[in-house]
């Protein structure tokens, strides 16, 4: 007797962690960092391979896809950035690569994991729901991380746009500049009812309480004065807000149009994410 046939939309983890397995050779080293009902979340660290002067501030680069499992150019773009060895364009920056944090939901095509919660509004208190995000804090806090990218999708999106925290700087325009050349640039519009789009950038220094938001309707009225009051009283945080809370790392977050060609949007998240890593290292 043999399995039913699997949707169409299921993807194969068993795929993924092959093509994983096979690009991690030394230096590179690959670690199952969490278990997600009996998937494997992986890791692959990548050490910086070049001395910098002394003068300079380490920089230590996470590059995250797959929170959403509905989400997958970011996972096919950063097995893409290990696969094609980009990261040896920059010999000086230590990565660490999690390429899937929500498998059970990848294979799915769900957005959230398997106890139904939304991963990426996990990230402040632990919770029994949410085991995976528990552990995968406890890896990432003794990390001394100076810059997260975090690869998402948007399914209402007609194009491009990108949050950097703590505020919006000229990076984030280049890295829209940079976007730009391979696809579509949101227009202004506003995101997730309360943050303002201008540029391709979302103006988290311009959030505004939306009437019937389900955070805005949360939060004192205080928490809107400025972008770490909001931080501080927001009760569900995504990864890059705790990773910013935390290590003061530098945060971006990339979104594609899921309406897009897959191959147009792992070119997107590939542009987006090089456009970080060539000024991270030019920046004195
Ligand atoms: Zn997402």
């Amino acid at each position: 007797m043999t399995d039913p046939p699997a949707p169409a939309r299921q993807r194969s983890y068993v795929d993924l962690e092959a093509r994983l397995a096979a690009v991690t050779a030394a230096p590179l080293r690959r670690r199952r960092i969490a278990q997600q009902a009996g998937y494997a979340i992986w890791e692959v660290r990548i050490p910086a391979r070049r001395r910098i002067p002394r003068s300079r501030p380490r920089v230590r680069v996470l590059l995250n896809g797959g929170t959403h499992g509905d989400e997958p150019a970011g996972v096919e773009a950063l097995l893409r950035f290990l696969e094609q060895r980009r990261y040896e364009a920059w010999p000086e920056i230590a990565f660490t690569v999690i390429p899937c944090l929500n498998p059970w939901g990848f294979v799915r095509g769900i957005r959230e994991g398997p106890a139904g919660h939304d991963l990426n509004r996990a990230f402040r208190r632990a919770s029994p729901a949410t085991p995976e995000v528990s552990a995968i804090k406890q890896v990432l806090s003794r990390r001394r991380l100076t810059c997260s990218l975090d690869c998402h999708e948007d399914c209402d999106a007609t194009g491009f746009y990108a949050y950097e925290l703590p505020e919006v700087s000229a990076l984030g325009h280049a890295v829209v500049e940079a976007v730009g050349a391979v696809g579509p640039i949101s227009p202004d519009c506003v995101v997730e009812e309360i943050v303002p789009v201008r540029g391709g950038l979302a103006r988290t220094d311009q959030l505004r309480p939306q009437a019937g938001d389900e955070i805005a309707a949360a939060m004192p009225p205080e928490a809107w004065r400025d972008f770490r009051t909001f931080v501080e009283a927001w009760p569900t945080w995504p990864l890059p807000i705790y990773l910013w809370h935390r290590h003061g790392a530098r945060a971006f977050t990339f979104e594609t149009p899921t309406a897009l060609p897959l191959e147009q949007r792992v070119a997107m998240q590939l542009a987006a994410i090089e456009a970080v890593l060539q000024a991270l290292t030019l920046t004195p």
